[in-house]
């Protein structure tokens, strides 16, 4: 399989071409954003430890029946996925008020939510990603009424699914957002939902059960500092990433390799 041309570039990852029909290699950088990409950094090796954190997970979901697009990890920092046709729409799970939310509706920080809170954006950066209903779904026709029904379903398994693996490792996953796309199956001959994209300390806000400590983007969103040192806590904890490395004393990319456990 051969790596071809640049097919995307986004925020944090770059999709290339392959010449297999129906797969593209998804290439995790270091860069980071937020605020709707006004703050802007590169944090070296974060595009290592999101490329195994997501790997992890996404087989994880996968192996608990969650159809994903990802075949396998390529390298350090790649993917071998899945070309599909991504619903412009991102899809965020709540558990924990903060963020947003709390800045919206004026829930307090830290409320527990009875039950998990879905909501929907509309995947467009040049309107910073506005809250939306499903009925702008339906009436825009980004995803029909069947393929929501589907991904709610997926969504709220994913959640629980995810909460049990973070709550085994003394993290509370206080809330995600996911992406989901088409992919053609043949046999069947219909668009297949899969869940795409990536699930990360990028995608998720992850605190630890006993200190509250941060483990995730809020780290650079709220200027933290020692992000690497939050995201290797969480491979780390997730037992993909061997107990001797140090992260921050490894030069990514450039002439030390990372070596991560085998499955
Ligand atoms: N999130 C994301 N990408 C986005 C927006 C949100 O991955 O473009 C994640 C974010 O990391 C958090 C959850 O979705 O885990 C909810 O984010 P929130 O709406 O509170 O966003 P904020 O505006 O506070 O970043």
């Amino acid at each position: 399989m051969n790596k071809g041309k640049k097919l995307y570039e986004g925020k944090a990852k770059i999709i290339y071409s392959t010449n297999e029909k129906g797969l593209v290699i998804q290439h995790f950088k270091d860069d980071a954003t937020a605020f709707n990409a006004l703050k802007k950094a590169n944090i070296e090796g974060k595009g290592v430890l999101n490329n195994r954190i997501s790997e992890y997970l996404l087989n994880t979901l996968d192996q608990c029946g969650i159809p994903t697009h990802l075949v396998k990890r390529l390298n350090m920092r790649e993917q071998l996925i899945r070309q599909a046709e991504i619903i412009p729409v991102e899809f965020v799970v709540r558990n924990i008020a903060t963020g947003s939310l709390t800045k919206r509706l004026g829930i307090s920080e830290g409320t527990i939510l009875e039950k998990p809170l879905l909501e929907y954006y509309y995947k467009n950066d040049e309107l910073g990603d506005p809250i939306i209903s499903k009925e702008h779904i339906y009436s825009f026709e980004w995803a029909k009424k069947s393929e929501i029904e589907t991904i709610d379903q997926m969504t709220m398994r994913i959640n629980d699914i995810l909460q049990g693996i973070f709550r085994g490792i003394g993290i509370k996953l206080v809330d995600f957002k996911i992406e989901y796309g088409r992919v053609w199956n043949k046999e069947k001959e219909i668009n297949e939902i899969v869940l795409a994209d990536e699930i990360s300390p990028d995608t998720c806000r992850l605190w630890d059960i006993k200190t509250e400590k941060k483990l995730d983007k809020d780290r650079f969103r709220k200027d933290l500092g020692n992000i690497i040192e939050a995201y290797q806590e969480v491979a780390r904890r997730l037992n993909i990433m061997p107990e001797e490395t140090n992260i921050s004393e490894v030069n990514f990319g450039k002439t030390i390799p990372l070596k991560f456990k085998k499955k």
